[in-house]
């Protein structure tokens, strides 16, 4: 059986939701993404001393919809937290965030968003430039990552995936 995933989106984000569907089914083949609806982030999420979202209270106050093992949720204002002046994305307990505050197309988007993916199914970061789970600091690593996991990282995926499968 297929893993469910499920997308939240701020409207903006709608024709970005269904793109970014396709890349997580591509990538992560034991998935079903499926989109779960627009969601607007709560205007009690801002954190105006640093001027934007903090990332532990979006996913903390994310809530996993009925029959759904997991849950992203593509957002367009900027995120950070006390240790990182800002992020693209971030994943725990089985939800993540992504945001294109600081990400110019849909494309790179979707690149961090099957990178928190890889962490949720239970990947680590790679070395490996071209590879989604590198850690990227700016847009240009972004870029230069190809649209896909290294062979390291696709055998773990499976891996973690068949693991998953008990514990679901
Ligand atoms: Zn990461
Ligand atoms: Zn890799």
């Amino acid at each position: 059986m297929k893993t469910k995933f499920g997308i939240y989106y701020i409207s903006g984000l709608s024709p970005a939701a269904s793109v970014i569907a396709h890349h997580i089914m591509a990538n992560f083949p034991l998935l079903e993404a499926h989109l779960a609806g627009p969601l607007e982030v709560p205007l009690t999420a801002w954190d105006s001393y640093r001027g934007q979202y903090d990332i532990h209270f979006l996913l903390e106050n994310l809530v996993i919809p009925d029959d759904y093992d997991f849950i992203i949720w593509l957002i367009n204002g900027d995120i950070g937290d006390s240790w990182h002046p800002y992020l693209f994305g971030a994943a725990g307990y089985k939800k993540a965030v992504v945001s294109n505050a600081r990400l110019g197309t849909i494309e790179e988007l979707a690149k961090e968003a099957c990178h928190e993916i890889g962490h949720l199914v239970g990947l680590k970061h790679c070395c490996r430039h071209d590879c989604l789970m590198h850690t990227s600091w700016t847009e240009k690593e972004v870029r230069n990552k190809l649209f896909g996991l290294c062979e390291k990282c696709r055998q773990s995926m499976i891996k973690e995936h068949d693991a998953l499968k008990n514990v679901l």
